[in-house]
């Protein structure tokens, strides 16, 4: 049976001065009508948003921010808004990324803040999920991902939750240039769809977006593509050469295709 057409989302992280943006954003627009129906997303620093926005209006190419804050505005110094996000031409926005966790003491219970104010100015949540090395080595791989959906949803209902795109990312993976083994990243996809379908039914699990991201690159997308769930990557690294990026693209739109 194909698969949905993959979603491919670019995290750029710390990364790429305007000008390099700008170079980076041409390529994959210029790319982006020879790759069928795939989706690709560019995630860059909040400086070059309003750059990558004039070259992605009207094009397949989706945009988004790497944070948002939960309130509207207001003395935050640091922090960025949702309508801060839309009025730059955002329509994307990673929360809960483990390094937000990590390194700026991100909770599930402030993750579910974010998603509720993505939800409400019209950004699609991608909204990662993963468990660290400790917590794998330990047999509590589930458990973990589990309390990160709990939480993080909450009490958010079947027709928001369908707006959100969900991001499995192993913490040992990321960055690492250790992958997940299909096999290992799609029994936990597995996991959340079936968390998603007790939550809110058949039809929405079977819709939701779920990616992969940790250490994804050309060489090993196509084999994570075929695997069930597995509907798109969340790429940091490799996103940053528009070609390795690209490239990840194709092979996952070239999997899609596999009966
Ligand atoms: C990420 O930061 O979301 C990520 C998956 O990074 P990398 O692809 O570099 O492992």
């Amino acid at each position: 049976m194909s698969k949905k057409a993959p979603l491919v989302a670019g995290n750029w992280k710390m990364h790429a001065t305007l000008a390099e943006g700008r170079a980076l954003v041409s390529a994959i627009v210029t790319a982006a009508p020879g790759l069928g129906n795939a989706r690709m997303v560019v995630i860059p620093p909040f400086t070059a948003l309003s750059e990558a926005a004039k070259l992605t209006v009207g094009t397949a190419v989706g945009l988004g921010g790497q944070n948002i804050h939960w309130e509207d505005k207001g003395a935050f110094t640091g922090e960025i808004s949702g309508p801060m996000l839309r009025d730059a031409g955002c329509d994307y926005v990673v929360i809960g990324h483990s390094e937000r966790r990590q390194y700026f003491s991100e909770t599930d219970a402030t993750v579910h803040k974010k998603v509720g104010a993505a939800l409400r100015h019209g950004l699609t949540p991608i909204l990662c999920v993963g468990e660290s090395l400790e917590e794998r080595e330990a047999g509590k791989t589930i458990d973990r991902i589990g309390a990160q959906l709990d939480v993080g949803l909450g009490e958010t209902g079947r027709g928001d939750a369908e707006r959100i795109v969900f991001a499995y990312e192993p913490v040992w993976a990321i960055g690492t240039g250790r992958t997940a083994a299909p096999a290992q990243a799609e029994e936990v996809h597995a996991f959340i769809r079936g968390k998603l379908e007790e939550k809110y039914g058949k039809p929405t699990a079977a819709c939701a977006i779920i990616l992969y991201g940790g250490s994804v690159k050309p060489a090993n997308a196509y084999i994570l593509y075929l695997e069930r769930d597995i509907d798109g990557f969340l790429v940091g690294g490799a996103s940053l050469e528009a070609d390795s990026f690209v490239g990840i693209a194709s092979e996952a739109l070239r999997a899609s295709k596999e009966e």
